[in-house]
């Protein structure tokens, strides 16, 4: 399936020449360069790293390693500079040389190395996200290949079916306009279709115009005309299968226009540092140009990483081992490349024993400057924006301002969106925010009291948790006396809290008394504080310790004190990403079943949704969408709050099995689409300015959000998760914030009275 749609990709590269030596001379080339012009066979490791370094400092995503057809067979001083350097060949310095570039940068390495043998192609696969080599033409007769073996198109298409068969995301292509005629090209594109159709292999298939360059074989060729081009990619999209991408390089046709009209969805590599090497005298259009050119074409520009999104998405299938965690670490909710500004880079980490805290891992050594959540950065202004009213976002939008009710097909579609769609569907839910609460902006004065960190589960995301069963076994674990909980409770009053939030660990000793002991410890200590405490997973373990049925319990726990419960647990509400995030925790039933029952006994509670981790957009639809269904039933959720996954010390992400977190596009998404899915039904949308920070949840409150959350004197979970926001806020900053965006501000009560109504 293609997922682009409306939407045209290119890869942000770094173009990295290996060698410039090949044992081919092509009619057309001018990249391959004989010993008397360049004095050095290879870049040497230290020339590699700086070039991707520039790379990954621009904000590239991929390092595009393209080289001569195996120099060593040809000339003496690169066969002498590798064996001197330890290499045995120009593949095997292209394997180190990729591993480098994955270490010191984290760029995902795309080898174009020519036509390979299956065993160099296996050796390659472990250090690159895709591999690549243009057929070119299936004539063998032709004047430019006449001195180049390599070009055969035995040897080619031989190349092509052996990464099929090992797997390997691969990209190759056609040259138009060499001395071939339309049914070679035919001939060609039904090969690399047969090819595709064996194996699934081919990602993509480049549509390349020949361009004549002075000082080759061809210089007075005439160039391939524009309608002939435009022709061939017709012919391409119509006969390659519709999962594979057609692309034609920007930068070798004056006016791109006619090209995506033909077909094309993919626009390749575009470096913002390096030239094309290939076609050094075709400088490539900067990314804004092209964005502009494609939004007037209706159209939005999308970047992706080397490894196209339905491959991405297969890892065990489609990516050796080694590269799933490098193409991860890169890649958003869709498999396409994260789209904030700065600096990627890999995350090294150190222990730091912060004991009580929960923080013991440390980021060390250059650090990425790219948003992501619990970062210190601030996020990228998306927010207004210049919206878009079209195509499929405009669609559901219209549908919803009339009365319809987005279900998971529409919702994945707005979660989706990209360019001035976000924009639309943000300014579509401030809109929605206003008719449902007004310009108000609330937040509530608590104290988070997390009573223990020991516990019996084993969530993968979860850095707080200590326990033996714990994925995270470092730093020391704690259990807070009932004394201490009813001291911290009794300390917010004083400071004005109107709220106490008790959530912690499963602790093995437990049993549903210890809960309802919480709660009388905590009105015995301050009887008019709002106990808002104890997850789903809480809730269900203590009442199936006691053997109690749910409800019943639930009754006692209100009797005792408890007025509401966090949505905290529910993760994500689909259980295919839970049996990834937390196997053994409440499923979604459970979940949804725990807080039915809590709605029927009287006691309120919210949707949270934690995202950004290792699930994708369909399954915050889903959640949306079954959070939504026991609305309507109970009526019971007060707000919904969007908790970005905060990767720095999860577990799962230092086990290199989970992404950064949301990109701050997704952030924006999950809170303006919660709005739009829960219209009417919930009218409070929280920001976590202790995930996003008070930027990002500036940035949220103009798109869907009303609500800041809580003052939260400590909290703890987050922090443990590596987040560097501080542990609690005061009420003038909430109105520094809110008043920069001329609403007022009021402080509410958790159940969203209006605070002094309670006080
Ligand atoms: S998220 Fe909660 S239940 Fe899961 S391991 Fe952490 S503390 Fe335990």
């Amino acid at each position: 399936m293609i997922v682009t749609g409306s939407r045209i990709t290119y890869s942000p590269k770094v173009f990295i020449p290996l060698t410039q030596r090949c044992r081919d001379a092509c009619g057309y080339c001018t990249f391959a360069q004989p010993p008397a012009r360049l004095a050095q066979p290879y870049l040497t490791a230290d020339e590699v790293v700086k070039i991707a370094r520039q790379g990954a400092t621009a904000g590239c995503h991929e390092a595009l390693f393209t080289l001569g057809e195996r120099p060593e067979a040809r000339y003496p001083d690169a066969r002498a500079w590798l064996a001197l350097h330890g290499y045995d060949s120009t593949v095997d310095y292209l394997v180190a040389m990729c591993r480098l570039v994955i270490a010191e940068t984290g760029l995902l390495p795309h080898a174009n190395a020519g036509a390979l043998s299956e065993d160099e192609l296996a050796a390659l696969r472990p250090v690159t996200a895709s591999q690549g080599m243009m057929i070119e033409t299936l004539r063998a007769d032709l004047r430019c290949h006449r001195g180049a073996p390599d070009k055969t198109p035995a040897r080619r298409l031989a190349t092509l079916d052996a990464a099929g068969r090992l797997a390997i995301p691969f990209t190759t292509g056609i040259l138009v306009g060499i001395g071939e005629d339309r049914q070679d090209r035919i001939a060609a594109l039904e090969a690399i279709a047969r090819s595709h159709e064996g194996h699934g292999h081919v990602q993509e298939v480049i549509v390349q115009n020949f361009v004549p360059k002075p000082g080759t074989a061809m210089q007075d060729w005439p160039p391939c005309p524009a309608d002939v081009l435009v022709e061939t990619i017709a012919l391409a999209r119509s006969i390659l299968p519709a999962a594979v991408h057609v692309q034609a390089p920007p930068n070798l046709s004056d006016d791109v226009v006619p090209l995506l009209e033909a077909g094309i969805d993919d626009f390749g590599g575009i470096s913002p540092v390096t030239i094309d090497h290939v076609n050094p005298e075709r400088a490539w259009p900067a990314a804004e140009r092209l964005r502009a050119i494609c939004e007037k074409h209706g159209t939005t520009l999308v970047p992706r990483l080397t490894v196209y999104p339905e491959f991405a998405l297969d890892p065990t299938r489609w990516l050796d081992e080694a590269m799933r965690f490098p193409v991860l670490d890169r890649s958003d909710a869709e498999g396409l490349a994260r789209d904030d500004p700065g600096v990627m880079l890999p995350q090294r980490t150190a222990d730091v024993g912060q004991p009580l805290d929960g923080a013991e891992v440390s980021v060390i050594g250059r650090r990425s400057t790219v948003w992501c959540s619990g970062g210190s950065y601030d996020p990228p202004r998306l927010l207004p924006g210049s919206p878009r009213m079209g195509g499929r976002v405009g669609e559901i939008l219209q549908g919803v301002e009339a009365g319809q009710e987005p279900g998971v097909e529409e919702l994945t579609a707005l979660f989706s969106a990209r360019g001035p769609d976000v924009a639309a569907i943000a300014r579509f839910a401030d809109a929605l925010r206003f008719e449902a609460v007004g310009d108000v902006v609330t937040f509530v004065k608590n104290r988070n009291i997390n009573y223990t960190n020991i516990c019996t589960f084993r969530c993968r995301f979860c850095g707080f948790a200590k326990g033996p069963l714990s994925l995270n076994l470092r730093g020391k674990p704690y259990l807070l006396d009932m004394d201490v909980i009813a001291e911290r409770a009794r300390e917010a009053w004083e400071l004005g809290a109107t709220e106490v939030c008790l959530q912690g660990g499963i602790h093995p000793q437990f049993d549903g008394e210890y809960y309802l002991a919480v709660c009388r410890a905590v009105k015995a200590a301050v009887p008019d504080i709002h106990v808002h405490a104890f997850t789903a997973l809480e809730v269900t373990e203590g009442a199936r310790r006691l053997g109690e049925p749910l409800e019943s319990y639930l009754r006692r726990l209100k009797d005792a004190g408890l007025r509401s419960l966090p949505g905290t647990a529910a993760e994500i509400l689909d259980d295919p990403v839970r049996r990834i995030l937390c196997p053994d925790k409440v499923t979604t039933d459970e979940w949804l079943e725990c807080h039915r029952a809590a709605h029927r006994v009287g006691l309120a509670s919210n949707v949270t949704m934690m995202f950004g981790a290792v699930e994708q957009p369909v399954s915050w639809a889903r959640h949306l969408v079954r959070t939504r269904d026991l609305q309507k039933e109970t009526g019971g959720f007060t707000e919904f709050v969007g908790l970005p996954f905060v990767h720095m010390a999860s577990p799962i992400y230092l086990t290199r099995q989970a992404r950064r977190g949301p990109t701050f596009r997704e952030v924006v998404l999950v809170h303006a689409v919660a709005r739009i899915a829960y219209r009417g039904l919930i009218d409070n949308v929280q920001a976590s300015w202790v995930k996003i920070g008070l930027r990002g949840a500036e940035q949220l409150l103009e798109g869907g959000a009303n609500d800041l959350g809580g003052t939260l004197m400590n909290e703890n979970i987050s922090r443990a998760a590596g987040a560097e926001h501080g542990q609690c806020m005061d009420e003038e900053s909430f109105r520094r914030l809110v008043s920069g965006l001329g609403r007022p501000l009021e402080q509410r009560t958790t159940l969203y009275g209006r605070a002094a109504a309670l006080v």
